[in-house]
């Protein structure tokens, strides 16, 4: 069976009607699994007829191929009717983590100048507190209120009870934007990454390659739809090949996890290394009454996957654990184990087939085996971000003679494995989410009792990093426990609850250099008892 018929690359139509015109329409495209554990079915017919409708609710309210709209909902249906109808209809879909604070949402909605947002009615509250700094938010369907609120603030179910199914994906090709993912760098605001639905034959191909996925499997990926894991191998990859998947609702909870993977016969799992610590933090005895004959492989993404936690699954679980390596940008896998490869505990693998990589100094040249440098992957696979919106100009600094630079350090062994080794700006990767301490650092600034501040990332044995938050405070206030608390939940109601500092280090000044710049580097190595180096540059 081919992907791509009759030059349609609309990823909407892709993973919905072309699966029930394959004969999938009665198969189960998700079971969907609540935080309370109903269980309800979703099959590709379900899925073309619903996300159908909505790219009509689109169309009536006057949206434009090219408009952009956000979802900003937790794990639920919703997310992957409007995702997949807002792509039939060929507009550009964001999907927001639902954590996000105030500023977060402002920073990725006003950047993208946003059309629409559909959300749900706990999250009304936060939207309506920032609604007024977003002028080109026109329509906010709410997806659990039967009345319409107002003119613009619509009741997703009255909207959806009306329409009819026949919408047909328009012809789409390859280079129409898709999805668009914000991610966090350690200067300036959040970047929109754009994507394209030609990303769809990479996520094809990795889905069938790496992870394996073929018609009779149920995949799980445990990953929230506001990331890439999350629509491209919870939503995408995996629907595009006709695959069942696993969708649960619930927070992290080993019983509820390892209940799901042995009574839905769940066969491929993906999740991400802080997870996996966590159930290796568990008594062990707990995991010994699961059955889990069903499932084959095992794949993590995000952060680095330690040694330990793959010789924990092999003990406990008789399992392998596949470490894959990617990013926003680059919209799918690019390097990774996968079954076959033999795996070196600790190495991210190899590229996968189609992608070259290589190892770049700082000069631009190409290292060779064993030396430490820039991971770079030559340009032009198909799910490559094609621009950050509205900053051409950074993301044209990130290509270098043909080679994109994903700001990873990494080095290849003599085998050709992959080896990460560390961010090559400050960003901080916690429990595999990126934080930009610019944004934590500018939510205590609002504080007034904070004068200056610093954020850092500092290693931690579960989250893989921590966030750090160094303050100096303005003359007449001293440190409390009040302002501690006050500080916390500030940073979460405006940036997001994984932001929140978990170490917060009150200091006299914070080491800036004599232009300005925040002198990170400097306080991590005072954090982690280390030299901190070269100092001629910070200001007196
Ligand atoms: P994001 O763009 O939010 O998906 O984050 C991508 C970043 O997460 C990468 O650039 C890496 O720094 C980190 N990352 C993702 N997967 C891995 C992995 N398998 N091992 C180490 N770091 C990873």
């Amino acid at each position: 069976m081919e992907l791509i018929e009759n030059n349609q690359y609309n990823i909407g139509h892709i993973c919905t009607r072309q699966q029930c015109e394959r004969g999938l329409g009665d198969k189960t495209a998700f079971r969907w699994i609540s935080a309370h554990q109903e269980r309800t079915d979703y099959s590709f017919r379900d899925l073309d007829r619903e996300s159908s409708k909505f790219a009509g609710v689109l169309s009536s309210l006057g949206f434009a191929a090219g408009d952009i709209l956000f979802t900003f909902l937790p794990k639920m249906p919703e997310q992957f009717f409007c995702f997949l109808g807002a792509l039939k209809f060929q507009l550009i879909c964001g999907t927001l983590f639902a954590n996000f604070g105030d500023e977060a949402i402002v920073d990725r909605l006003g950047d993208a100048g946003a059309k629409g947002l559909v959300t749900k009615k706990s999250f009304l509250k936060k939207i309506m507190r920032v609604k007024g700094q977003l002028p080109c938010l026109k329509w906010i369907m709410v997806v659990d209120m039967d009345e319409h609120l107002s003119e613009d603030v619509l009741s997703y179910p009255l909207l959806m009870r009306s329409m009819s199914d026949d919408f047909v994906a328009p012809l789409t090709g390859p280079s129409m934007p898709s999805v668009l993912h914000y991610t966090s760098g350690s200067t300036g605001k959040p970047k929109g990454v754009l994507h394209v639905h030609e990303s769809i034959l990479h996520l094809h191909q990795t889905s069938q390659d790496v992870l394996n996925l073929k018609d009779s499997d149920v995949f799980w990926c445990t990953a929230d739809q506001g990331w890439v894991t999350g629509t491209s191998y919870g939503i995408m990859g995996p629907w595009s090949l006709g695959v069942t998947q696993i969708h649960y609702g619930g927070n992290y909870d080993s019983n509820a996890w390892f209940d799901i993977l042995e009574r839905e016969q769940v066969t491929c799992w993906y999740s991400a290394p802080t997870a996996l610590r966590m159930l290796m933090r568990e008594n062990p005895d707990q995991f010994k009454k699961y059955d889990l004959n069903a499932l084959k492989h095992i794949f993590s993404v995000g952060e680095p996957l330690n040694p330990e936690v793959i010789a924990w699954a092999r003990k406990i679980l008789k399992k392998d654990i596949y470490d894959t390596w990617f990013q926003t940008e680059t919209g799918g896998i690019m390097v990774t184990n996968q079954p076959g490869l033999p795996i070196k505990p600790g190495s991210m693998g190899k590229p996968v087939s189609g992608i070259e990589t290589a190892i770049v100094a700082d000069d631009g040249i190409l290292l060779g085996d064993n030396q430490m440098g820039m991971l770079c992957l030559k340009t032009g696979w198909p799910s490559m971000f094609r621009t950050y919106l509205n900053n051409e100009t950074v993301y044209k600094q990130k290509f270098r003679n043909g080679y994109y630079s994903t700001g990873d350090k990494a080095l290849r062994d003599e085998d050709g494995y992959f080896w990460f080794k560390g961010r090559s700006d400050d960003v901080i990767n916690t429990a595999g989410h990126l934080i930009s301490p610019f944004e934590i650092e500018s939510a205590l600034l609002e504080i007034e009792e904070v004068a200056e501040s610093g954020v850092i990332g500092a290693p931690d044995d579960l989250l893989f990093e921590k966030v750090v938050a160094f303050i100096a405070l303005r003359k007449q206030y001293a440190y409390t426990k009040e302002l501690e608390l006050k500080i916390r939940l500030y940073v979460s109601n405006k940036v997001s609850s994984i932001a929140t500092p978990q170490d917060i280090i009150v200091v006299d000044k914070i080491p800036k250099n004599k232009s300005g710049k925040i002198m990170r580097r400097v306080l991590k190595a005072r954090y982690l008892g280390q030299e901190t180096g070269d100092l001629s540059t910070l200001e007196d």
